[in-house]
């Protein structure tokens, strides 16, 4: 049913529903739209609402063939809604739930799109903070680039900023009032560490976000996601990435490079995109890597919620043993910025947290994520390998690990709400805290 929204805009059928709210197909005074219609309660927030409108010209300013254009921000009534470029395609989580891992040159060619639409919002002072698959849209009916990947448009600029800004706490009272709850759920999987670490976010987080999904396009799951997100938070900050089989050698030093956790090593993203065009053509034709996924834990003893395959560090069902992108096979951990907080995204919930393991609580036994093995390789430590001595040992551990994590637990969420105090409200530099899934 046809509804109006403001004076200019009717939104006429749902084209998919988020975290933040539900996205229409609708038109506008030029032609078709699509209408972010932000969620009631984010939308009767006034200070969200405030926000918004002091960001309507950073917002709208930014004009790029791989940025999802924001045209209009509409305040009418209870109604909050974005008016954006209709993108007539997918978003790259879906792409990569159904073919489970991309070609080389097909991934490079899509972040190479992203690393340049990051380009021109930060040079026009703008960051991100939610990049991730879930904000890339694939614009079908654009030409084909190189590998067969359609343009790879960025959206929901400053969504995560505004939504997910520090409010300011009245004398005596808790920064996020429980009056005023936003059940806004975030992924810890793109985190750059000095986020987690404290440090005000700039441009280069959103450098390792997209390196992240670089990562996670050639290999089916991110480098440092999967279980706990308390384990993925310590992860991010203490352990190196480890190498994907098969990668082309020049592929991987930029990964490695955009990942590094000093964020002044890591390049720009104006020159990430320069590099990875350059990589392009020698990659033409390579399949995708062929590769398992890490073990983290084929041990029932270490417990924890499973969830299938999808990242690096999760439990359960091994690769080997589920279907190549096997629908909805790709799980991974998600934190409520809200204690309470729940998704009313039908892809992710809790069950997909999983217990760390006693190596990981103990500050990871190697220092890298554990490395994802070649096609076919055993793997190291397998429950195969293990003596019956062993196997009770781990179970015992196992059963501390779960109280650890709850440790962890509160300490991961200490460590992200901790910075959401008042004073910090300015954007661009406010707290950090996960970035919201939508
Ligand atoms: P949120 O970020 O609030 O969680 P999304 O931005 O992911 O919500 O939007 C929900 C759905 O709407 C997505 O599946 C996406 O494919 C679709 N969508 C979002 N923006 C556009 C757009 N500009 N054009 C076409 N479809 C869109
Ligand atoms: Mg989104």
């Amino acid at each position: 049913m046809a509804r109006k929204i403001g004076s200019r805009y009717t939104a006429h059928t749902v084209l998919g529903r988020g975290s933040a709210g539900t996205v229409w197909l609708g038109d506008g005074p030029e032609g078709p739209v699509a209408i972010k219609l932000l969620r009631e309660d984010l939308a009767s927030d006034q200070e969200l609402v405030g926000r918004f409108v002091q960001e309507r010209a950073a917002l709208l300013g930014l004009d790029h063939p791989n940025v999802v254009g924001v045209r209009d921000l509409v305040v009418d009534g209870a109604d909050l809604a974005l008016v954006m470029d209709l993108v007539r395609g997918t978003d790259l989580r879906t792409r990569l739930d159904r073919e489970r891992r991309l070609a080389p040159e097909a991934a490079v060619a899509i972040v190479a799109d992203v690393a340049e639409a990051l380009a021109a919002a930060h040079a026009a002072g703008i960051i991100h903070r939610d990049v991730k698959p879930e904000n890339v849209l694939l614009d079908m009916q654009g030409p084909l680039g190189p590998g067969g990947a359609h343009p790879a448009l960025l959206t929901d600029f400053g969504i995560a900023r505004l939504v997910d800004a520090p409010r300011p706490a009245r004398e005596g009272t808790a920064a996020r009032p429980s009056s005023a709850p936003r059940s806004v759920i975030g992924t810890p999987d793109y985190l750059a560490p000095e986020i987690i670490e404290g440090l005000p976010p700039r441009a280069s987080v959103d450098v390792y976000a997209l390196a992240t999904v670089l990562y996670e396009l050639l290999a089916g799951f991110t480098p440092f996601g999967g279980g706990h997100p308390g384990a993925v938070l310590r992860r991010h900050v203490t352990e190196t990435v480890a190498p994907l089989p098969g990668i082309p050698d020049e592929l991987w030093q930029l990964v490695v490079q955009c990942l590094a956790k000093a964020p002044a090593s890591r390049l720009r993203a104006s020159e990430l995109a320069v590099r990875l065009r350059e990589l392009l053509p020698g990659l033409r034709g390579q399949p995708p890597l062929d590769i398992d996924e890490p073990d983290v834990s084929d041990d029932e003893g270490e417990g924890g919620g499973g969830g299938g395959g999808g990242t690096a560090h999760q439990t359960g069902t091994a690769p080997s043993l589920t279907p190549a992108g096997a629908a909805g096979a790709r799980r991974r951990g998600v934190v409520p910025l809200v204690p309470g907080g729940v998704s009313d995204s039908s892809r992710d919930t809790h069950t997909s947290m999983r217990v760390p393991g006693p190596e990981e609580l103990a500050g990871g036994a190697h220092g890298t994520a554990r490395a994802p093995r070649a096609h076919g390789e055993p793997r190291a430590g397998s429950a195969r390998h293990r003596s019956p001595a062993e196997k009770a040992r781990r179970l015992k551990l196992g059963a501390g690990a779960v109280a650890l994590a709850a440790v962890a637990a509160v300490g991961g969420w200490l460590a992200v709400s901790d910075h959401d105090a008042p004073g910090d409200a300015k954007p661009g530099h406010h707290a950090p805290t996960p970035t919201p899934r939508r």
